[in-house]
């Protein structure tokens, strides 16, 4: 019975600026300070910037989590319906959490899909997806920052009297993001053409291949849901042979498993662990940047990929 009331309690009270109830079922308020939830770490570390001090951020998934096989949990649940706003990836990345943002959405939640803000022809729409986008958009980092419209507007109508701050604090964003762009041509470009070669777990890096001229193959398609077949690995491993590619790359959120074989069968090195899904620990440093970091997640990958193809 008592947790009962708890329960009417709390919901009762959801909308306002609820950061959670104590013992007695009393809202906990934090004053000024925007409650969102986000799914993947790519995504929270977008709201952060753009919100700043202004947002309370909860991240659903972590470090090395794959969000195509992401199911939300009762404690997930939780945080989405405490949360004023919910900002996700879109492009059917979280596969299956897709219903949970449809209910969310239904029940006058503001919920925002980050990728609506990008121009529907720049998005790739490969063959094997049957009709619908990769959703791998961040590793365009020209159009992550697209995605910085759309975290603008939901904090903004979320929080009228902060507009003015999310709008200059996206300004900024916006300004880093063309900076890390042009950073990440450059670094490309130390890799003559022909090298250019990126072959990883799964499909993670077209946007990637697309804006800094990489050709890129993945073992196991654009989501995870499918293991790769022995006839994928055998393919792979005549490709990298006749191709004469030096090293190849696990991924952070794949099991690594399959690519080690390939390694083995190709004659091949691992060139390292790249992040694709997700990014890496908050607070882990590498050469200066923070791999808990959109920034560093993009600096960790260029950097190891030149790094073992040069
Ligand atoms: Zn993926």
């Amino acid at each position: 019975m008592k947790s009962g009331i708890f329960t009417v309690v709390c919901a009762a009270a959801l909308g306002l600026a609820v950061v959670g109830c104590d013992a007695n079922g009393r809202a906990l308020e934090t004053k000024g300070v925007l409650r969102v939830t986000a799914t993947t770490t790519m995504v929270a570390d977008l709201v952060r910037q753009v919100g700043g001090d202004r947002v309370e951020v909860a991240a659903l998934m972590g470090p090395g989590v794959d969000p195509h096989l992401y199911k939300a949990s009762a404690a997930d649940v939780v945080k989405l319906t405490q949360a004023r706003v919910v900002f996700y990836n879109g492009l059917l990345l979280e596969g299956k959490m897709q219903e949970v943002m449809v209910q969310m959405a239904r029940a006058n939640s503001q919920v925002y899909a980050v990728t609506e803000s990008i121009p529907q022809e720049k998005l790739l729409e490969p063959d094997s997806l049957g009709g619908h986008h990769d959703p791998h958009v961040w590793f365009d980092v020209q159009l992550w920052k697209q995605c910085v419209d759309t975290v603008e507007r939901g904090l903004s109508a979320a929080d009228p009297a902060g507009r003015a701050d999310y709008a200059a604090r996206a300004v900024q964003v916006r300004l880093r993001l063309d900076a890390l762009h042009t950073w990440a041509l450059a670094k490309a470009q130390e890799l003559p053409p022909a090298k250019r070669i990126l072959v990883t777990s799964h499909d993670a890096y077209n946007y990637f291949g697309r804006a800094y001229g990489f050709q890129v193959v993945g073992l196991q398609g654009i989501s995870t849901v499918t293991e790769a077949g022995l006839a994928d690995v055998t393919k792979l491993v005549d490709f990298i042979k006749e191709h004469q590619v030096k090293a190849i790359f696990v991924e952070s959120s794949v099991p690594p498993d399959a690519i080690k074989r390939i390694s083995q069968d190709a004659g091949v090195k691992v060139g390292g662990e790249l992040f694709s899904d997700a990014m890496g620990t908050p607070g882990e440093i590498e050469n200066g940047y923070d791999l808990g970091t959109f920034e560093g997640m993009i600096k960790h990958n260029l950097t190891t990929i030149v790094g073992a193809l040069k």
